[in-house]
């Protein structure tokens, strides 16, 4: 089918109609193209956006398989593969998640709070309260964590926290003083299992642009980092996100419209989103155990091993938060 086709047959809504009009465009013009695949709902519609146009074999599939993966996602691949009659190459870390948590440690809270606190852990840090000044000279190449600790970055316009202080996560610095980690903690897997998988195959496959998905209605650090849905890197190959501006509306449109079908992560099970399972990141990793338990028990069992410290410090560390607030609404009354 040629755009016109494509556009004809589209449903009437401007983001769906841009993102088809840009892909084309980005397909025609970049000659190697890597299209990640996570299996999840945003992946969906971009495999599907890609599959529309006559260019198809400049592009590669690959699914970055840290180790941690739904069982429901794997088949899904396999459904997506069958679906479009394309390959989804299985890119596997060499350090997986597992093997990571066990060499660095469990990921806690968010991935700038893990960063920060491994390398506190690495200068042996005593977890004291006390001014910016007297832990420099106590703790010597450590000034960026330990301004973190102390609250020194600026807040943002309009007073809001800045989140490169610890009090951008209430009451943390209070637990981590009153209760010390007792395990390390690390946010190395996101590195290793993720991160540096994805970019080795880029370098190694030579394309020249990338394509995955990333909504910016959906927050989050990463997404802030992008402004628009394509980026140019001089060094790096260039990237695309077709799904950038889609609102969840979009999406369920865009579902409807071409019958797209999600992984069971969705339909049966009820998460909400993908990726490593049961991740201590996620707000609603109960919600994802609890779906795990029933949907798929051995893997439940993994990541209650895996991620066994985390989870037992993240829910005494919100317990905590219970309490500090409850407490203040008291001392309101
Ligand atoms: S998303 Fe979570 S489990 Fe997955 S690599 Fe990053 S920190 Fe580790």
């Amino acid at each position: 089918m040629n755009l016109d086709d494509i556009l004809d047959q589209a449903p009437q809504n401007s983001l769906i109609g841009n993102s088809l009009i840009i892909t084309y465009d980005k397909i025609r013009k970049y000659d190697k193209i890597l299209c990640s695949v996570s299996g999840g709902s945003d992946s969906d519609i971009l495999v599907d956006l890609c599959q529309k146009y006559d260019d198809i074999d400049k592009i590669t599939y690959a699914f970055f398989d840290t180790g941690l993966e739904f069982a429901a996602t794997k088949e899904h691949l396999d459904y997506l593969e069958q679906r479009y009659g394309i390959t989804i190459q299985r890119i596997r870390a060499n350090k997986s998640v597992p093997l990571c948590c066990k060499t660095y440690g469990q990921p806690f809270i968010s991935k700038q709070v893990s960063e920060w606190i491994e390398r506190l852990q690495k200068h042996n840090f005593q977890w004291e309260d006390e001014p910016l000044d007297i832990l420099e000279e106590r703790y010597p190449n450590c000034r960026a964590a330990l301004r973190w600790w102390c609250n020194d970055f600026a807040s943002k316009s309009g007073g809001e926290e800045s989140s490169f202080n610890i009090a951008y996560n209430q009451y943390l610095k209070e637990f981590l003083v009153e209760y010390p980690p007792q395990f390390h903690i690390s946010n190395k897997c996101c590195h290793y299992a993720k991160k540096l998988v994805a970019k080795k195959y880029k370098e190694n496959g030579g394309f020249d642009l990338n394509i995955y998905g990333v909504r910016k209605s959906e927050g989050g650090v990463r997404r802030s980092a992008y402004k628009t849905c394509f980026s140019s890197n001089d060094e790096e190959c260039d990237e695309y996100r077709p799904i950038f501006w889609y609102l969840a509306d979009t999406k369920n449109l865009y579902y409807k419209h071409y019958n797209i079908q999600n992984s069971r992560c969705y339909c049966e099970y009820g998460l909400k989103r993908t990726g490593c399972a049961g991740c201590p990141f996620a707000r609603n990793f109960e919600e994802e155990l609890e779906a795990m338990r029933r949907f798929e028990p051995k893997l439940y069992v993994a990541v209650n091993n895996i991620f066994a410290d985390s989870y037992a410090y993240t829910r005494k560390y919100r317990d905590f938060i219970r309490k500090k607030r409850n407490n203040n609404n008291e001392g309101d009354e």
